[in-house]
């Protein structure tokens, strides 16, 4: 285990968003989701919902069909907004737990979906004395919109048997994100069936109105915040690679330049999603920065995974950069204690390494753990070195092979020791400090349950998954 100490030096300005996000965004967001759900619900109830309750068995299942597909249409808004990268919710949940939220809310609405069309159908069928398939085969056939609502619902079905988490393991991230985007268009073809069918926009003016205004402020952020904002800064950076520099086995660093860059509100701890002009522009790839922004300069580093971040260390002198971002809050807003420990493990370390450089600390109260597979693997060591040197920092270095046994944050020759009490040898003061992690999921999960046991409240840990 080598320990590197230094001098102290004083601690550096981070840049972009460093205000912690005050915690009420949090509660608005949620309180917004639940919120037009509620409103949902109220308007079925107003729409003489409750009283169809009653009214039979056939007007019963095709009212409570009506309120499925309601909750559902609502909560596939929601899913929508919560991959909208709006920023106030970016900056409140971060990006991977709206993932798991998205994915949630999107198997909900799924499910709401398919009880909507069983019940809708049951409900005709009762009431017109007919067979169901027959009944369903007239739907499709004979009422408006509904042909279109057919091709939506099959959309939402391939893109939900190919999100369940086996089929999404067999996949290529690149299929999965194509049949992913029709989801969206899936969504907007069941629009036409609820304007042209639907009880409460033929009747309900206000329904109408909360609907109409629901879909345009949600198409409105995703053009805002997913295409406009990304394409003008684009525009207003003018990003280029500088240079790429080979970092260790299978990693490269790419220089970049642009202009008026420190305007970007960066900081070190965030990601940007990078396209790089030439073969696989259309893709984006999430990158961390791995050293604070610098004036008109930043960097990434990245590891060979797949076709894309090989031809991205192919890339030349000069090629334009797209891009969307910055995003992530793994940043000094996070902060709650003056001292910190940054846990990076693999090519995990980027984000630590620019948080060595950038957060704000005094000598003395911060330590940088890193984890590699071997000596070979510790990539940016000597910068990490150089930055602990400067500013009072510890590093401590762990290079070695997984504990074959068990899930553990440590090296295979400390598998002796205990997770949570190594961590706690390593900064005794652990409890009292923030804890930013970054590697592997499986590793990064023990990392924290070590954390936790060592007496790290929940909240002072803070982690950017490189998975989706
Ligand atoms: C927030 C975030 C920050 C990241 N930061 C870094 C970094 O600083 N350095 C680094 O080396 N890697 C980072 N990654 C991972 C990096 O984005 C992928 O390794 C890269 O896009 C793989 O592209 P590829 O075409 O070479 O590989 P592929 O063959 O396409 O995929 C290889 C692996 O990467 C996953 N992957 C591919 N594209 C994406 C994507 N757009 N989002 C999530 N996972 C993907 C695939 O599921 C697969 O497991 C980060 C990922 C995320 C989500």
């Amino acid at each position: 285990m080598a320990t590197v100490s230094a001098p102290a030096r004083p601690g550096t300005r981070a840049a972009g968003p460093t205000r912690r996000v005050p915690t009420w965004w949090r509660d608005a967001a949620g309180l917004l989701a639940w919120g037009s759900m509620l409103v949902v619900v109220a308007l079925w109830v107003r729409g003489g919902g409750l009283q169809d309750l009653t009214g039979g068995t056939g007007a019963a299942l095709t009212t409570s069909g009506r309120l499925t597909g309601l909750v559902a249409a609502d909560l596939m808004l929601v899913q929508v907004a919560l991959m909208a990268r709006v920023p106030f919710v970016e900056r409140s949940y971060g990006q991977d737990e709206l993932a798991r939220r998205h994915r949630l809310v999107g198997f909900t609405s799924f499910w709401l979906l398919v009880a909507h069309i069983v019940l809708t159908v049951l409900g005709y069928a009762t009431s017109a004395r007919t067979g169901a398939w027959a009944t369903a085969w007239d739907m499709v056939r004979t009422y408006p919109g509904m042909l279109l609502a057919a091709a939506g619902t099959a959309l939402t079905v391939l893109v939900v048997v190919t999100s369940v988490r086996a089929a999404r393991r067999r996949s290529r991230y690149e299929s999965w994100h194509l049949v992913h985007l029709y989801g969206y268009l899936g969504a907007f073809l069941v629009v036409p069936h609820m304007v042209w069918t639907g009880r409460d926009f033929l009747t309900a003016p206000l329904a109408s109105a909360y609907w109409w205004t629901a879909w345009a402020l949600v198409a409105l952020a995703v053009l805002v915040f997913r295409v406009a904002l990304p394409l003008w800064r684009t525009g207003r950076h003018r990003v280029v690679v500088e240079r790429v520099v080979w970092e260790g086995p299978g990693v490269f660093s790419l220089h970049l330049r642009g202009h008026g860059l420190s305007r970007l509100p960066a900081a070190a701890g965030q990601y940007f999603v990078w396209r790089f002009a030439g073969p696989g522009r259309t893709r984006g790839h999430p990158l961390s920065l791995s050293a604070a922004p610098h004036g008109d300069r930043l960097r990434v580093t990245a590891k060979v995974a797949g076709d894309g971040t090989a031809q991205m260390a192919r890339l030349r002198p000069g090629t334009p950069v797209a891009f969307e971002g910055p995003y992530g809050r793994l940043t000094e807003a996070a902060r709650t204690r003056p001292g910190v420990v940054l846990l990076g493990c693999g090519i995990g370390i980027t984000p630590m390494r620019a948080l060595l450089e950038g957060l704000a600390y005094e000598p003395g109260r911060a330590t940088l753990i890193y984890r590699a597979r071997s000596e070979a693997d510790l990539v940016l060591r000597e910068e990490i070195r150089d930055i602990a040197a400067r500013r009072g920092a510890a590093v401590v270095e762990l290079p070695g092979r997984r504990v074959p046994d068990r899930a553990s944050w440590l090296p295979d020759w400390a598998a002796r020791w205990d997770d949570a009490a190594a961590l706690l040898r390593l900064v005794p003061d652990v409890a009292d400090r923030d804890v930013y992690l970054c590697g592997p999921d499986r590793w990064m999960d023990a990392a924290r349950t070590a954390a936790l046991r060592a007496g790290v409240p929940a909240e002072q840990i803070h982690r950017e998954r490189f998975s989706m």
